[in-house]
């Protein structure tokens, strides 16, 4: 069976680059029918708090990409490397090199002078460890090949090979006996069983090096697909200066993890002219083939549109809560359920005119705000002496209805246009002002129907004062 796994390092954020290889991976196992594991990659002690790892799960889980098993802390199979690492020497495959700190930097600095690419230059790979003074420190490096090429059949990168002579024999443990990284991800990818290997393309000559380990134990190699990274907008590394890069921002930022992953998935792959896709068509239509070479470019413009795209089917229940969220202790806002309802009862009309859940939290704020209102300086234009007449008049009519529906509301706006030879928008406008503070809103007949009659009037008093 197919097992594939994402492998973040806790650093304290989920890159939107590593998320979209979490999605791959996830989506191709699911596609196949296999396994979808999370290993933390956790050997730096110093970055790796609990809090930088509960960010990667609480940022996978909100993306919905659950993994199959209970996730593998790689800093707990450090015995199990070093075993490993211990065997490579015993078959001749590794060696222990006694290089003083000060021999490796004559060695660097000699490679630089001739102009060669400063390079371990294989100095104890021959020689006998009883050569070294009794008890200098080690490091255990493995013997690469010299001769040939490595050869990586990448599935999306297509064959790339380079020649054995080009790479030293790294080191796979360090003088204080702890495995290298390079050494820990073959060995657990190994153990764990992963059949393809999908990470970034920064991650390719890597897979040179993790090849020879392979080889050297006698394993198969997973297949690997090294996905193209995700550049900014102008196609320039994707920095802080062209938007949100990781998920807590483009969560805070009000992009659903629908949309989200929508657009990172769209971002690198392609079928056909699919823009919108749903988990299961997601799942169903993933493969390979469909991931493109080239570096994306991350496009906001067109994440910002998908995401109200998703917002439109969203569930109402589900907007009003992380509304009624973002709302929670701004001032002027009073946050209860009278609100939570007012929001509700309107929101298919607010989902229409917003791109983010932030957008939407700003035009729903008006459900609670407290009285007297603030103007923007155009609402303030549309109360003056002919927006007061138009108020003071359709109050008295509004305060007249016994249901406060939509339809009602909307028959009673309709009368007083025509008795009065005002266009609707005449009415309307006014009445906006005088309920949001502003001069936008979903439609007047759904915004007074969900603030309900006596909010209604008492806004329309507030104005006349
Ligand atoms: N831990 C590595 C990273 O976060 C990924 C290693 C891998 O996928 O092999 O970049």
């Amino acid at each position: 069976t197919i097992r594939t796994r994402f492998a973040p390092s806790p650093t304290g954020l989920l890159h939107v680059g590593n998320a979209r290889a979490a999605l791959f991976n996830f989506l191709f196992a699911r596609h196949h029918g296999g396994e979808f594991l999370l290993r933390i990659e956790d050997t730096d002690k110093e970055r790796s708090t609990q809090r930088a790892v509960d960010v990667i799960f609480d940022g996978l889980s909100w993306m919905g990409i659950t993994p199959d098993a209970e996730p593998v802390f790689q800093s707990a199979r450090q015995d199990r490397h070093t075993e490993v690492a211990l065997e490579l020497l015993e078959k001749g495959m590794a060696y222990r090199c006694y290089c003083t700190p000060e021999e490796l930097t004559a060695m660097r600095e000699k490679a630089m002078a001739e102009k060669r690419p400063p390079r371990y230059d294989g100095t104890w790979r021959d020689r006998d460890p009883s050569e070294a003074p009794e008890g200098a420190p080690f490091v255990v490096r493995l013997k690469a090949p010299r001769e040939g090429e490595t050869i990586i059949h990448d599935l999306v990168q297509g064959d790339v090979r380079v020649a054995n002579i080009e790479m030293d024999d790294l080191i796979i443990l360090r003088s204080d006996g702890t495995p290298t990284y390079l050494h820990a991800v073959v060995v657990d990818d190994h153990d764990m069983a992963i059949t393809h290997v999908m990470r970034g393309d920064d991650h390719l000559t890597n897979t040179f090096r993790q090849a020879m380990i392979y080889r050297a134990m006698g394993w198969d190699l997973p297949h690997f697909a090294h996905l193209p990274l995700i550049h900014g907008p102008d196609g320039a590394k994707l920095s802080k200066r062209h938007g949100a890069q990781s998920v807590v921002e483009f969560r805070e930022e009000g992009y659903l993890p629908e949309a989200l992953c929508n657009y990172l998935l769209r971002l690198g792959w392609g079928h056909g002219d699919a823009e919108v896709l749903s988990r299961e068509e997601q799942i169903k239509l993933f493969d390979l083939d469909g991931v493109g070479r080239s570096p994306s470019r991350m496009d906001y413009v067109k994440l910002a549109h998908l995401n109200g795209v998703w917002m439109r089917q969203a569930d109402d229940t589900r907007l009003t809560t992380d509304v009624m969220e973002r709302l929670e202790g701004r001032e002027g806002v009073v946050c209860n359920d009278k609100t939570r309802a007012r929001i509700q009862a309107m929101m298919s009309g607010l989902k229409e005119r917003a791109k983010t859940l932030v957008e939407l939290t700003e035009n729903a704020a008006f459900a609670g705000f407290t009285l007297p209102l603030t103007f923007t300086p155009k609402a303030e234009k549309l109360l003056g002496d002919e927006g007061r007449n138009v108020l003071a008049g359709i109050g008295k009519d509004l305060a007249a209805l016994d249901i406060f529906t939509p339809e009602a509301i909307d028959g009673v706006l309709r009368a007083y246009a025509e008795k009065h030879e005002m266009k609707l928008g005449s009415v309307a406008q006014p009445l906006r002002a005088a309920m949001t503070g502003s001069t936008t809103s979903p439609g007047i007949d759904l915004t007074l129907s969900a603030l309900g009659q006596d909010e209604v009037l008492a806004r329309i008093a507030s104005v006349l004062g």
